[in-house]
Formats: structure tokens, sequence, C-alpha cells
């Protein structure tokens, strides 16, 4: 480890990321070359300039392009010049990010970002509490795990301190658009994931509203936890947050909003309707890394109540900031969630807030959905593509449904398809079960994506589904693959 060998290391990543970012419009999106054999561990070191080298070379083929425009899979961002270069720095600057003490220049930026955060999405910043996580996933971890302290309390016990043991199990109420990251934080938290009611009406999953309003008169005054979607991942389609909301409040119930890239109809006027009662919540679980185009990994948490948040996640040494002190509460995002050393996550968001201001998200988002707008009208004049729904945010679920192929044949059909679009590596969009059939979900949210990208996406999807088409089939056509 030498002093001499930092400049021409970071100059070595400098020169590979401009020249990565450079190629990200054109680029091949998949990952391709075979992965070089690692090797033993050296016994020793190359040193950190061929370190670097060797890692470029590795890159190459093997890093896929899930920053560039033509990458529709799941629900990815890209990154901007200010976000990257704001990590980079947060990673030069290598702040202990747990405490004013460890580091007051994360924790004012930490305070700053969320504030603006709230800010953007239209939420009253002093009514709640923000702390930076690694997702939505931990995002949701904080809220369920202010709500569960919630619950415990609710039934005469201090869960943080005592634990679960004896209690009746927690009732969670969703829609069928509850994502996965919510009942594994369910699993993490001790409640467990069959705690989790579904309650939906339709092949869709939405919410059965009359049955979440008859589930909690069920309760007789007991608690119950609320799960609220705000952009469903295969369509982007919100829970009913105001109605939802009215329930929480006349039942007492906890409510929480995955919101993890659907915060952001609160930017766009045209489609803030779908997003209108969040503010009423009680914790709210976003992405930063997804729509907001902050490099990987990068979440928020906001919670009304941040004592639930410091009981649960209270950290406690000696050699710690006490956490209760009276007077003012202490500056310790380490009491505010699950990580007790964490990196400076605040500087990207930062920086991207402060680079585009609310004009510039907002310029994106409608941006977006005016594409999935344009993804819509191509999917709906191509006589073999069907919509599979009718939605409005930036996810559209469609599938290749050409005239002749029996419709029970269609889910291997485009299944087959969807896996000959990622090797093809032109665009990258998964496939999904939505609505009892498989189908494609490209999801539009790196503000690299133009017209273009998405005009190839389709094209792409129809040319390779003509050929897989014309392929013979393995098997006896109407008989079930193995
Ligand atoms: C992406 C997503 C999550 C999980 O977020 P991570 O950032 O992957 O932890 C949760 N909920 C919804 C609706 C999502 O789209």
């Amino acid at each position: 480890m030498r002093r001499e060998e930092i400049e021409p290391a970071l100059r070595a990543a400098l020169e590979a990321s401009l020249a990565f970012q450079g190629s990200l419009d054109t680029a091949r999106v998949g990952a391709s070359a075979e992965a070089p054999s690692p090797g033993p561990l050296p016994e020793a070191g190359v040193g950190a300039a061929e370190a670097l080298a060797e890692l470029v070379r590795r890159a190459e083929g093997r890093a896929v392009a899930s920053a560039g425009p033509r990458y529709f899979h799941y629900v990815v961002g890209g990154v901007t010049g200010a976000s990257l270069a704001a990590d980079w720095f947060a990673s030069a600057l290598d702040q202990v990010a747990s405490s004013a003490t460890g580091s007051p220049l994360a924790v004012d930026l930490e305070e700053a970002a969320t504030r603006w955060l709230a800010e953007l999405f239209d939420l009253d910043p002093d009514a709640w509490t923000g702390v930076c996580t690694t997702g939505a996933t931990t995002a949701s971890l904080v809220g369920l795990g202010a709500a569960r302290q919630w619950w415990g309390e609710r039934l005469g016990v201090d869960v943080a301190e005592e634990g679960l043991s004896g209690l009746p199990r927690p009732v969670v109420l969703t829609s069928g658009f509850v994502h996965a990251s919510v009942i594994k934080s369910l699993a993490m938290l001790g409640l467990g994931r069959a705690c989790c009611e579904r309650l939906s009406s339709d092949n869709r999953g939405t919410l059965d509203l009359e049955a979440l309003e008859r589930r909690l008169v069920s309760m007789e005054g007991e608690p119950a936890i609320v799960v609220a979607t705000a952009g469903e991942v295969n369509s982007g389609r919100f829970d009913p947050l105001e109605a939802i909301a009215d329930l929480c409040d006349r039942y007492g119930a906890w409510l929480h909003v995955d919101a993890a890239f659907g915060l952001f109809a609160r930017v766009a006027p045209g489609v803030a309707d779908l997003a209108r009662g969040m503010e009423r919540a009680d914790s709210i679980a976003a992405d930063a890394h997804k729509w907001l185009n902050v490099p990987y990994d990068s979440g928020f948490a906001l919670v009304r109540q941040r004592s639930l948040m410091a009981k649960t996640f209270r950290l406690v040494a000696a050699y710690l900031p006490p956490s209760s002190a009276g007077g003012p509460p202490p500056r310790v995002p380490a009491n505010l969630g699950p990580e007790c050393s964490r990196r400076a996550r605040a500087l990207p968001i930062f920086a991207a807030l402060l680079s585009e201001g609310r004009a510039g998200v907002r310029a994106m988002v409608e941006g977006h959905l005016q594409l999935a707008d344009h993804l819509r009208d191509l999917v709906a004049a191509a006589p073999d593509l069907e919509l599979v729904d009718e939605t409005r945010l930036n996810v559209v679920p469609f599938r290749f449904a050409p005239a002749g192929v029996r419709r029970r044949d269609l889910d291997e059909l485009n299944r087959s398809l969807g896996q000959r679009v990622l090797e093809d590596g032109r665009v990258f969009v998964g496939t999904t079960r939505y609505r009892s059939v498989i189908c494609m979900r490209p999801a539009i949210a790196n503000w690299r994506t133009r017209m273009e990208d998405v005009d190839l996406l389709v094209h792409v999807i129809r040319e390779l589904g003509a050929r897989v088409l014309e392929e013979p089939r393995s098997a006896p056509s109407g008989s079930p693959r193995p």
C-alpha cells in the first residue's frame, strides 16, 4: 500500500469509467464473454495499477449495461454526472456516516437530502424522519420495524427490548400487489412471511377494499399493519391509497407504503392522483437507485414517529453517543436504520437533487411517462403484440401474441422469446407472470432512454418473436414441455 498508487489508480478508474459510460448508448446490453477463472489468492500482490487493469479487463463483456438506455429489465435507473461523481467522492471521503460525531458532513447531508426528498414528493418535511438505506427492501425493514414496535406497544410489549415471544401472530394486510421485499422484511423482523394476508379481487392483484374493511372490523380494535403498494412491479399500478388511509384512520391501523418507484408519481402532475393519500401514511419506503438515477445501492425510508425507529434500531455501546439524553434527538442515523457502520449514501442523492432541482426530476419523470405512452401506442398498433394491461405509469406489460397461435401456447412462446431477447442483447427486458399470463414487463426509468430505444425494443421483440415462431418445436405442439 503506497501513497503514490492512489493517483494512477484513480486516473485509470476515471478513464475506464468514461469509456464504459461513453459506450452505454450503443453497447450490447447483456453480458457475453466467458468469466475468466479467478485462480487462487495471489501470494504476492500485483499493486493497484495492475489490479485496476485486471478489473477493467474483467468488466469487458461481463458487466451488464444496466446503466444504459436499452435496459428495461426490473425497474432500474442509470447514473447521472452528478450522482456518479458524488458517489465516487463519497468513497474518497470514506466517512463514518453512523453519527454526527463520526461525520458531521454525512449527517448534515443525510438530513438535508431526506428533507429535500420529502419536499420533492410534496410531503411535509417537518412531519417525517428520513434515513438513507441500501434500497427499498431495507427501507421497508425500517418502516415495518417501526410498525412492529408500534404493534407491540399496543399489546403492552416493548418488542425491541422483550422480543416477540408470547405475542400473537401479527396481522399484516395487503393487496396482491405486495412486493417480495415486504415479505422478506416481515421474515427478517420475526413477524413471519405467513402473517401477510393478500386481499385481492382479481388476477391483477387489485385490492379488495371491502375485504380489507371486513378484516379490520374483525380485528375488534386489535392493531393491524396495512402495507400498500405504490407502483406494482409488473404494471406500475397503485393500491387506492386514499381509501386505504381512510380505513387505517377509522380502524387505527398502521399504514406502510412501499413506493420504491411509485413515489415519483408525486412529481408529475399528470399522474400525481395515483399517489394521493401517501402523505397520510405512517411509513414510506422508496429507492433512489431506481427513478432518481443515483448509483446502486441507495434507498430511503420516511417514518412519522421517530421514537419508534429509534427504539427499534437503537445502538447502545459505551463508546457511542447516548441515544436518549433529553434535549434534541442526537444526530445518529445508526439509531434509525439497520446498519451500524454505513457509507455516506446521502452525498449522491444530495448532488442529484441539487444538480437537477425539482424541475429536472419532474422533466425526467414526465419524459419517461411519455415514452411509456409511446410504447403502449406501438404495442396497440402492432398486430402481433397485445397489451396485458392498460396502465399509466412507466411499466408496460405486453406479450407477443401473433394470429394463429393458440392462446394456451402463448406462455411458452413468450417465455422462449424472453430468453431469446436476453441472449440477443440489443435490448434487455424481463418476463413475468401477470394476470395469469407470461408477458414482458419493460420499465422505463433511465434518463438516457430515448424514443428510438423504445422503438428498438418493440422491433427486436417482433423480429425475434417471428423467428421463434418459425423454429420447429422440440415437442409436439399442444403437449406440455417438461
Ligand atoms: C424494487 C422494488 C422493491 C425492492 O427495492 P430494492 O431497492 O431492490 O431493495 C420493493 N418494492 C417495489 C415496489 C420495488 O419496485
